[in-house]
């Protein structure tokens, strides 16, 4: 174990200093253009006496690379930060969004949650491993990764998956994980990503014969089954079905059965940001989020459409979303489903392995008696390319351990985004943990 947990002092001044530089380099995406922030990191990198290098398809967009090169004796270790960040309309900013103001304890600005912060730390855990001189058992490499934001221009990591194999690593510690978050009765948990929902969308299209709506008496109008089906969408409970890591942790905390009525209610119960995450984690979703038909007033249209966000749990198959609308609709209403993109994601890594224990024993030494509960993200982030294209067992995993985790998420692209510095100190000190335990 590694550092102290000191809200002063060097440590905090060279992670804080890292952040509030990075903030300060507007990365808003679009358009994004990381490459001052990627370029500033080498900088800060190769001074410590890491291998730098940029690379990517466009110069504009580049992703940083440092690596600490390991003996090859042991397993190699990434640890990811996006460098883009969501745009910041001024609006309810109490403070410049590109600024990293400090006020009470608290760094604000635009990626200081999302992500700029966990990269910083991330960044000075390695700086520090390259200072040290130490050779460690398998490769450290840093990578600050473009274009997760958006995920559109093949830039960042999709680019890099593909083009760079000898980036790979066994074990990649990312965001989307590691909140505290106090339960009734003096308990508490800790998330730890360990994988992510499959996501698209679906048009559900219902036909009709058309017709002129100042004579609608018989006519075949496609918004009543349109309308019929998503109230039956609404209505419907998924089958229910829950990976082992979590099944394990949600008895550790007592749960009902997560099939039974009582557990949205016990989850809400327990913490307000678990009463929505668990209903979520332990089925696949399928809910409406638009209604088109798209005809002037006084026509009665030839179809509508019932738009709707999917999210499947991992593992799940385009046949496994039809199937769930099939029995959620049933067969008294004709339909058509046509994904409008295809679906994406559905990675999850294991829980038995060094890297968990590692970061499982780190929350454990910090908050005595807290329980660890893997999840399964409904969103989605960079860990998906390296699981699927290098089967590299990635977390979602920086400590959240002194900010409010309700405050913490409702900065996540939204105004006056936060974190507690002495957060930043402690992400830091679990990356140098997760590299001590690891790669030693
Ligand atoms: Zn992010």
């Amino acid at each position: 174990m590694s550092g102290g947990v000191s809200a002063a002092g060097p440590d905090l001044d060279e992670v804080v200093e890292l952040t509030r530089d990075l903030v300060r380099i507007d990365t808003s995406n679009p358009p994004g253009r990381e490459t001052p922030a990627a370029r500033h990191l080498l900088a800060y990198m190769e001074e410590a006496g890491a291998e730098c290098e940029l690379a990517g398809p466009d110069p504009e967009r580049l992703n940083l690379i440092a690596r600490v090169r390991g003996s090859g004796e042991g397993p190699s270790l990434m640890l990811m930060g996006h460098t883009d960040v969501v745009p910041a309309p001024r609006e309810g900013w109490s403070v410049d969004p590109f600024e990293g103001v400090i006020r009470d304890g608290r760094i604000y600005g635009r990626g200081v949650a999302d992500m700029k912060g966990e990269l910083a730390a991330r960044a000075v855990a390695v700086a520090r491993l390259a200072r040290s001189g130490r050779i460690p058992a398998g490769d450290v490499v840093l990578v600050a990764e473009s274009d997760e934001e958006r995920n559109v221009s093949d830039a960042g990591m999709p680019w890099l998956v593909r083009e760079r194999e000898d980036l790979r690593c066994d074990y990649a510690l990312n965001e989307g994980g590691g909140e505290l978050l106090r339960l009734p009765g003096g308990r508490s948990v800790v998330t730890i990503g360990i994988g992510e929902k499959l996501v698209s969308s679906a048009r559900v299209r219902v036909r009709g014969a058309g017709g002129h709506a100042s004579i609608p008496a018989g006519a075949d109008n496609p918004l009543r089954g349109a309308a019929e089906i998503t109230r039956r969408l609404l209505d419907h409970e998924m089958p229910v079905r829950v990976v082992p890591g979590v099944a394990r942790a949600l008895e550790s905390l007592g749960a009902p059965d997560p099939a039974g009525d009582e557990f949205a209610a016990w989850a809400a119960a327990q913490h307000q940001l678990l009463g929505g995450l668990l209903p979520a984690m332990v089925r696949s979703t399928v809910t409406p989020t638009g209604l088109e038909a798209g005809e002037p007033p006084n026509v009665i249209p030839l179809h509508a459409d019932v738009i709707c966000d999917c999210r499947l749990l991992p593992g799940s198959t385009e046949q496994d979303l039809r199937d769930l609308v099939a029995e959620a609709v049933g067969d008294d209403v004709a339909y058509e489903l046509e994904l409008l993109e295809p679906l994406a994601g559905g990675t999850e890594s294991p829980t038995d392995t060094p890297l968990f224990e590692a970061c499982a024993a780190f929350a454990r030494e910090r908050i005595p008696g807290v329980e660890i509960l893997p999840f399964i993200s409904p969103g989605f982030s960079d860990s998906y390319w390296v699981r699927r294209e290098w089967d590299t067992v990635a977390y979602g995993f920086a400590p959240v351990f002194s900010t409010d985790p309700v405050t913490y998420h409702e900065g996540f692209h939204a105004a006056d985004e936060c974190i507690d510095t002495a957060d930043l100190v402690t992400m830091t000190d679990l990356a140098e943990h997760a590299i001590a335990a690891l790669v030693g």
